[in-house]
């Protein structure tokens, strides 16, 4: 169903909760053109990222390149970068751009360590409507430092008629993080379920079904299982910028092959990615990103049709709001069932030392300092 290519690990944002951009890719190492030309069509989505996928120069070309291979090509970005965006959109107006923010002024610029960011991600949001982009908007990952912030966002999406992505803090080795966590977790998933009745108030049959997305969310943010099993490696993967295909963008261990040396089937249809797939299936880390989110809850053979149990809870809950009575989350969610874990460290906002910041090292250490360890906090 959805692929994500991770063309690049530069990135120009500083984001706490996410370090990408502390292990830069060299430019003439990252995935190139050819190989993303072994990519087969006939996906639903494929999504290009980072890192800033808008530092690659040659995007436009990736662009020209992959958009033909899916219903809908997506661009994840921090919007910083108006220029590289709007002559895409302009091309492509069905291009889905999700300019990724996580509060209003400071809020967000703190977080992700981009002076001025905010002011700018609006002013590129306005450029690309202007642009005639029809699939536009902004996505934020739920946490301590924005919680209060989330409803008013989707409010401002509301107005600017744009979509509202949302995820919560996930560990990675993508976002070479083991530390990611909720500092107050009943506290961000009880403002999650303002978003979830809010986003059932909507008109538009997406938002509903996004509701219950952020159902799911409010169980990762408290630690308990995945509303559905995860289907890494059998209905998305992941290409990394060194062509490595992964089946997922959270465990290194679920490395399928590499697009350099092997074709797309030799990967796919590999005794590794099967023996990945069996890993998958037991998975412990019940996490619940977009992808792996949006994927489980699609129909295995209709897959522009929900599964039973989301159409289900939506229908249900939407019914629920329509007349005015309260969602009883207490009977999806347990909030005597928290995983707290340990006691977790406040992130660092990075915006401070911009000034004094070290020229970023030029070789990436990889995967040196991912602690496994960590996963599940
Ligand atoms: S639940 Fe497991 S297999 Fe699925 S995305 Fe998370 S780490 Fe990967």
């Amino acid at each position: 169903m959805d692929l994500a290519v991770i063309l690049t690990y530069r990135c120009s944002s500083r984001c706490s909760m996410c370090h990408v951009w502390k292990h830069p890719t060299q430019p003439e190492a990252e995935v190139t053109p050819a190989t993303l030309a072994k990519v087969p069509g006939g996906f639903d989505f494929i999504n290009l990222t980072g890192g800033e996928p808008t530092l690659r120069r040659d995007l436009p070309e990736i662009v020209d390149l992959l958009h033909p291979k899916a219903c809908k090509l997506e661009i994840s970005t921090n919007g910083l970068h108006a220029d590289r965006l709007v002559p895409l959109v302009e091309k492509y107006p069905d291009i889905k751009v999700r300019i990724s923010i996580e509060g209003f002024g400071e809020t967000n610029d703190s977080i992700r360590g981009e002076p001025g960011g905010y002011e700018k991600k609006i002013a590129t949001l306005d450029r690309l409507i202007a642009a005639g982009g029809q699939d536009l908007g902004f996505a934020t990952t739920f946490q301590d430092e924005n919680s209060d912030e989330i409803v008013g966002l989707y409010r401002l999406t509301q107005e600017k008629g744009v979509e509202f992505a949302t995820s919560a803090l996930h560990n990675g080795y993508q976002f070479f993080k083991s530390d990611n966590g909720q500092y107050d977790r009943v506290r961000v998933a009880r403002k999650g379920e303002d978003l979830v009745t809010e986003m059932l108030k909507s008109t538009s049959v997406k938002t509903w079904f996004r509701a219950y997305l952020n159902l799911g969310l409010i169980r990762k943010i408290l630690g308990q299982r995945r509303l559905m099993p995860c289907t890494a490696g059998t209905d998305f993967a992941f290409i990394d910028p060194w062509s490595d295909v992964y089946a997922c963008n959270v465990r290194p261990d679920l490395l399928m092959g590499n697009l350099v040396e092997q074709s797309w089937e030799e990967i796919l249809h590999g005794e590794t990615a099967d023996e990945h797939r069996r890993k998958v299936a037991a998975c412990p880390q019940n996490c619940w990103m977009v992808g792996s989110a949006r994927t489980a809850m699609r129909h295995p053979r209709y897959a522009k049709l929900p599964k039973w149990e989301p159409l289900r809870w939506v229908l249900a809950n939407k019914l629920r709001v329509s007349l005015g009575v309260r969602i009883p989350f207490e009977r999806y969610v347990d909030y005597g069932d928290v995983h707290q874990g340990e006691e977790i460290p406040r992130r660092v906002s990075y915006l401070e030392d911009r000034g004094e910041r070290q020229p970023l090292p030029k070789e990436s250490t990889r995967y040196a300092e991912f602690d496994q360890g960590f996963f599940n906090r």
